[in-house]
């Protein structure tokens, strides 16, 4: 069997030319600029790397950016503060703040405190719940991106069995409740579970999100299932001019011939979670503004 290819970088850069520069386009004839700030604390290479990205798709786009830098020192209350006065600021759509944060910083009291009207990464709890309860809502952007990457690849959720392996907040435990809520029926995996490949023995469609570089082989995965690989790791390689190359959580060339669909790495869910947060600072800045209409 070949596998088919869901590239990610071409579906975000479909997005991002034919669906938000029009959008965005149509904001701006009406003086409406989407505005999304990222709240950047500390010095760490692989955050600003991912901060840098989500600029360069923002400005394609057309979709206004700001990074707001912070050393590592910043206390909590000054973070809180500065999320205050985001909050307040109407010309302001979306906020995120990339993590992960300094120890001294509560993740939690952090993403609680932005409004969820401008929670475009999906992360407060008003957001979650609503995603839990099946509500529209801001959804968090890789489970959204891959949900967007199933739809192309063509796979009908309805009655298939999805295993996520992951049951991380921002990953794994958003994406299982899209996937049953389109009547998938899923089995989450995690560090406990025991006998992980009899769990991915009848998978129809598999999402690998554990952060351990090349984790599932070939012999794990059924013939002709469609597999997600949301990890993303810089390895070393004596292949590359640089000596490093990034991997997935799946060993991609392994795989490769048992399966029907596969996301690469890099080029899968990356931009695709970047597209997607984009879509959300589009909703956002929508919603706000005909909420003041
Ligand atoms: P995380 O918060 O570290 O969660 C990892 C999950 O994997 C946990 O639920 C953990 O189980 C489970 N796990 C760890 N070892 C396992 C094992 N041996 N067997 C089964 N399950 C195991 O990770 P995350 O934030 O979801 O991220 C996962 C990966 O995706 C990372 O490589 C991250 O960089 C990448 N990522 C990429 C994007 C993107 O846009 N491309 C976005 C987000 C994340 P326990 O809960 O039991 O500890």
């Amino acid at each position: 069997m070949t596998a088919k290819i869901i590239s990610g970088r071409e579906v975000a850069e479909h997005i991002l030319e034919k669906e938000l520069s029009v959008k965005v386009k149509e904001l701006k004839e009406k003086n409406i600029v989407p505005n999304l700030v990222v709240i950047l604390v500390g010095e760490m290479k692989a955050s600003a790397s991912y901060v840098a990205q989500k600029e360069k798709f923002a400005a394609k786009a057309g979709i206004k950016s700001e990074v707001r830098r912070f050393t590592a020192e910043i206390s909590e209350e000054e973070i809180l503060s500065e999320i205050d006065k985001i909050n307040n600021d109407s010309l302001i759509h979306g906020v995120i703040v990339q993590l992960p944060l300094p120890d001294h910083i509560s993740v939690a009291k952090v993403l609680n405190r932005i409004h969820p009207s401008k929670d475009v990464d999906g992360f407060t709890p008003n957001n979650v719940g609503k995603l839990f309860l099946g509500e529209d809502t801001l959804v968090s952007c890789t489970p959204k991106g891959i949900m967007q990457m199933l739809r192309i690849s063509g796979t009908d959720l309805s009655g298939k069995n999805v295993t996520v392996i992951g049951r991380s907040n921002i990953v794994g435990k958003p994406v299982s409740i899209l996937c049953q809520s389109q009547n998938a029926t899923v089995t989450m995996c995690h560090s406990r579970t025991k006998d992980l490949n009899h769990k991915l023995s009848d998978a129809d469609v598999i999402i690998v999100a554990v952060g351990v570089p090349k984790f599932i082989s070939g012999d794990q995965i059924p013939e002709g299932a469609v597999v997600i690989d949301v990890g993303i790791h810089r390895v070393k390689s004596n292949k590359t001019k640089s000596g490093y190359k990034l991997v997935g959580d799946v060993n991609f060339d392994d795989v490769e011939s048992k399966v029907s669909y596969i996301t690469p790495v890099p080029g899968g869910v990356g931009p695709m979670t970047i597209a997607s947060l984009l879509r959300n600072t589009l909703f956002s800045a929508k919603k706000i503004i005909y909420s003041h209409t």
